[in-house]
């Protein structure tokens, strides 16, 4: 995993010199001395994270840091400012400005390298997730980047673990004016709160009497469904030391007491719009699996998973001995439903065709949209007498009960004509029983229509 760091500063040996640390570490260094050349590295997606510099004569720091976040092509590229300066109202400024971290020169190099390893690991889970939602862009799902610029990252769900009273209560009070804060002071407990309150947001005292924080930072890194929830150390400075371990097990960030309410306001806001982000992600990619093996018009599957699934059940079937049915079902004169009262009416027929379908066949049998107004159904350990019956069944339910159409200002009358037959030797390729199937439909369709053949093999 080598990540390509942009470092931005005026003064060269300052670029030197973290130039030499990070390339010791098999990062890949790029390198800018103003903000101008900074910005236009990014806009061509040339890094993974930069190191920014604030004071710079053309553009500062905070100026570029908020720029790249507000551009929707930039916002995720993670920003660490580095600067000469740590007082709190400096640190505020860039949080402001949308930084993820802060370096305060001279930059400490154990504390450079964690930094740098945790955001990598950041940088490659978004980078993986945001190409795989590209897809869902394409078939016009709304941009997250969109929403992600516009986030305050305000009114989050928080989980605060901390034993000591005067600490969480302090705490609680500074966040509740932005968030829903639960405390836990039972480090015991927190883990299963964690896991069942929904939170975005898991702040955690690394200061506890007789616990490891950190242990439950890496139970709840592991934990399924805390996985995903950032985590905010806190700790005592004499602590410090292992917040550096925190980094390299998941935690996402820290705080070292006394702690400046602006800048806990900001990290927690910080970390809970990167979460809302990945949330959307991760929900993008979860809808564009669903749609590249869903119909969209009838809600069942598409042709491209029935005949790769198809080919699981057969040689399922084919292992077992057991038989498996399949039929091509094909709307009588569908054409005629267009020609008559539009494409509309033709639509709202193939949708509730699709709905008396589901409601005839098992959970286990696999229904898809074949083709325009062909469907096919697939039948485990059914034989041809029993899958005789259900399509029987289907034939009677369509032809039984006119269809609405027109919001249901109007109904007619709809007939299918089915073609029906099963697998049954061993090994026999999909592909031949399907052609079974369509040439009993054939004759369904020739024999006059609104009826079922079977074809054995
Ligand atoms: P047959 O009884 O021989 O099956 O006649 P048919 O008219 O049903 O068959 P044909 O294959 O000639 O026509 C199918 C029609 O289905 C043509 C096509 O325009 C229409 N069609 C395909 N997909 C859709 C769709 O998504 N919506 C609507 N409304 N019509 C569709
Ligand atoms: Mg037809
Ligand atoms: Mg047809």
């Amino acid at each position: 995993m080598s990540a390509r760091i942009l470092v931005v500063d005026d003064v060269p040996a300052n670029v030197k010199l973290l130039e030499a640390r990070l390339s010791a570490e098999y990062f890949d260094v790029m390198t800018a001395s103003n903000g101008t050349e900074a910005l236009a590295i990014c806009a061509r997606a040339e890094c993974d994270i930069i190191l920014l510099d604030v004071m710079m004569p053309d553009i500062d720091g905070f100026e570029v840091c908020r720029r790249l976040k507000t551009d929707p092509a930039t916002h995720h590229i993670p920003v660490v400012m580095v600067t000469a300066l740590d007082s709190p109202a400096d640190r505020n400024r860039g949080l402001e400005a949308g930084a993820d971290d802060f370096l305060t020169k001279p930059v400490s190099d154990v504390v450079l390298i964690a930094r740098v390893r945790s955001l990598t690991r950041l940088k490659m889970m978004t980078d993986e997730l945001r190409m795989r939602a590209i897809t869902s862009l394409e078939i016009g799902m709304q941009a997250p980047e969109r929403s992600a610029v516009a986030d305050t990252g305000k009114g989050g769900r928080i989980l605060l673990v901390d034993d000591r009273q005067s600490s969480y209560e302090r705490l609680a009070g500074l966040l509740a004016a932005e968030h829903t804060v639960d405390v836990e002071p039972n480090p015991t407990e927190a883990l299963f709160h964690a896991a069942e309150g929904n939170y975005d947001l898991l702040i955690v005292s690394l200061d506890l009497n007789n616990f490891d924080g950190l242990r439950l930072c890496s139970q709840a890194r592991s934990l399924e469904r805390t996985r995903h929830v950032p985590i905010l150390a806190i700790a005592d400075p004499e602590n410090s030391t292992r917040l550096l371990r925190g980094l390299e097990i998941g935690v996402n960030d820290y705080l070292l007491r006394p702690i400046d309410k602006t800048e806990l306001l900001a990290r927690a806001r910080t970390q809970i719009r990167r979460r809302r982000y990945t949330d959307h992600l991760r929900d993008n990619v979860q809808n564009s699996i669903e749609m590249a093996i869903t119909d969209a018009l009838t809600g069942l599957h598409n042709r491209r998973y029935m005949e790769s699934h198809l080919a699981t059940l057969a040689e399922q079937a084919s292992t077992r001995g057991k038989p498996l049915a399949l039929m091509i079902l094909d709307i009588d004169y569908f054409k005629s439903i267009n020609d008559n009262y539009g494409h509309d009416a033709g639509d709202d027929v193939l949708r509730e065709f699709a709905v008396r379908v589901r409601k005839s066949i098992r959970g286990i049998d696999l229904a898809c949209r074949y083709g325009g107004e062909e469907f096919v159904i697939v039948m485990p350990e059914t034989d041809l007498h029993v899958a005789g019956m259900v399509a029987e069944r289907l034939r009677r339910s369509i032809a039984g009960e006119p269809f609405a159409v027109h919001k249901g200002t109007k109904r007619i009358e709809v007939t299918i004509s089915i073609g029906l037959t099963t697998l049954e030797q061993k090994g026999e390729q999909v592909a031949d029983v399907l052609k079974r199937a369509d040439t009993a439909l054939y004759r369904a369709k020739h024999d006059g229509r609104n009826r079922v053949v079977s074809q054995a093999a």
